[in-house]
């Protein structure tokens, strides 16, 4: 897979692996498949295109201290 985008995507071995574009995003099932190969779950889990898994991230439950905001 050839990254099209300017500047290119991170690879999905590099520590900014997340920052790339996504290419496919599936709301209803809760991930996203980056440019990179990485397919990104909305729980910030990860499965790499090698097969490799990384496990949720996210620093704790995501509830901001302030209301009003919809992201
Ligand atoms: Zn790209």
């Amino acid at each position: 897979m050839s990254c099209q985008h300017q500047p290119c995507c991170p690879t999905s071995d590099a520590s900014d692996r997340e920052a790339a574009r996504p290419v496919a995003h599936r709301p209803e099932q809760g991930w996203s498949l980056l440019c990179n190969g990485l397919l990104l779950f909305d729980d910030t889990g990860e499965l790499l295109p090698d097969g490799q898994v990384v496990g949720p991230h996210r620093p704790g439950p995501a509830v901001p201290a302030t209301s009003g905001s919809s992201q």
